[in-house]
């Protein structure tokens, strides 16, 4: 299917242009002739596949250029509110519509002064916008339409309460289009009193097969998660690699490991100002810091060209979690490595994964890594009778992946 074919306006389809599209997405495919038809959409879908356009096409297609806010993507992190700006930005310099992001960790006044010039679109993190609202800079009281970007993490995040008010504060007359990337109970849950007669898409995301992804074990003594992890770095030469750490202290431990011993490396998470975030995030795209550092909230929806490794230095809290983080690799049909350093108190988490994915991942050694005692994890397991996807189709299996590109 073609752009001209979804039901786009000529303006609209300057901006696909701009963008530098040529094709639809699958989830754009689906929910854009949906969303303008002024439909509520409830879309599973993950960042890679598209997402961001699929909401902002058919809200610039659709809101009348007038200065006062007709449109609201409510989205959980800083970085995605900045990564939907642009999008929108790129598309509405060919609508003539005036975008705005509002998130938290800078100055107020500059988000001010824009919102005063008039806005048709504001792109927000909740706790700024409700702030923002809260001191009568903003008028949301003709929002029209309302995205729930990453939708499962604004729960996570503990988000609810805030976009419930938000919910309280936009005409009960609107269109819904929410996005998660996993649609289990609680999502369920809490979209039963936002959505009207939804249409639900859902759809496989784009090039991440899991075929495409070596995955591999480390095993490992937990005291020597660091020194294994270094000597992972010396072995490969070549890489642009994430590395997950359950917390933030963990993350400038691992930093500042790697950094002492050679690894460029730069590590983002909540504590850091949001110009170091951004700065931390430039340098690592731009290649020159091979190494991203990054606890789970803040890496999600990153997206990232490019990655050829996902280290896992603490294991997942859930098996979704480890797919999320796997699919940053293999990206637009390149191949990637995961890699997992797993010590004794890590195997039965390891082993839900094992299960979930119905594969056992192959245990590595680093060569002339000189292990102190460790306990290998459980090898003689047959495999797990495999599921057809993790919940919320986040990853599917062997010849159920779609691709577009
Ligand atoms: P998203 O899931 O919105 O974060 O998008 C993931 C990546 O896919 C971004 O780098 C987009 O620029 C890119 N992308 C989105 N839609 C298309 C498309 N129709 N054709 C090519 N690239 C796209």
């Amino acid at each position: 299917m073609r752009f001209q074919e979804l039901g786009l306006g000529r303006a609209a389809l300057d901006g696909v242009e701009s963008l530098g599209y040529e094709d639809p997405t699958p989830i754009q495919e689906q929910a854009i002739p949906y969303a303008l038809e002024g439909r509520d959409v409830l879309a599973c879908a993950q960042t890679g596949t598209g997402k961001t356009a699929a909401f902002v096409l058919p809200i610039l297609d659709r809101i009348p250029v007038r200065g006062t806010v007709s449109a609201l993507i409510v989205t959980p992190t800083r970085e995605l509110c900045v990564q939907i700006e642009e999008v929108a930005e790129t598309v509405a310099s060919a609508t003539g519509h005036r975008v705005v992001a509002v998130y938290g960790g800078v100055g107020y006044e500059p988000q001010i002064k824009q919102l005063k010039r008039g806005v048709d679109l504001v792109v927000a993190t909740p706790g700024r916008l409700l702030d923002l609202q809260r001191r009568g800079d903003l008028d949301l009281s003709e929002v029209s339409v309302l995205v729930l970007d990453e939708a499962d993490r604004m729960l996570d995040m503990g988000f609810w309460p805030d976009v419930r008010k938000i919910l309280s504060l936009i005409p009960k007359k609107r269109q819904n289009l929410l996005f998660s990337a996993t649609l289990d109970a609680r999502v369920l849950r809490v979209i039963g009193d936002t959505l009207t007669d939804p249409v639900q898409v859902d759809v496989a995301p784009a090039a991440t097969p899991v075929d495409l992804i070596e995955q591999r074990v480390y095993p490992v003594d937990a005291s020597q998660k660091v020194e294994l992890l270094i000597a992972m770095f010396k072995e490969w030469d070549e890489y642009l690699a994430i590395v997950f750490t359950r917390t933030k202290q963990r993350a400038d431990r691992v930093e500042q490991a790697l950094a002492s011993s050679g690894v460029p490396c730069v590590t983002i998470h909540s504590d850091r100002s949001q110009s170091q975030r951004t700065q931390a995030l430039k340098n690592f795209k731009e290649g020159k810091h091979s190494v991203l550092v990054a606890t789970d909230v803040v890496a999600r929806g990153i997206d990232i060209e490019g990655i050829t490794h996902v280290v896992n230095y603490d294991m997942p809290d859930k098996p979704d979690e480890y797919i999320h983080r796997i699919g940053r690799t293999a990206r637009a049909g390149l191949t990637g490595v995961a890699a997992t350093l797993a010590s004794y108190d890590d195997y039965e988490q390891l082993y839900t994964i094992e299960r979930e994915m119905g594969m056992t991942l192959t245990s590595v050694d680093v060569e002339g890594f000189a292990y102190k005692d460790r306990v290998l994890p459980r090898r003689d397991r047959a495999t797990a009778a495999p599921r057809s996807a993790f919940s919320g189709g986040v990853m599917r299996r062997r010849g159920a992946t779609r691709r577009w590109r």
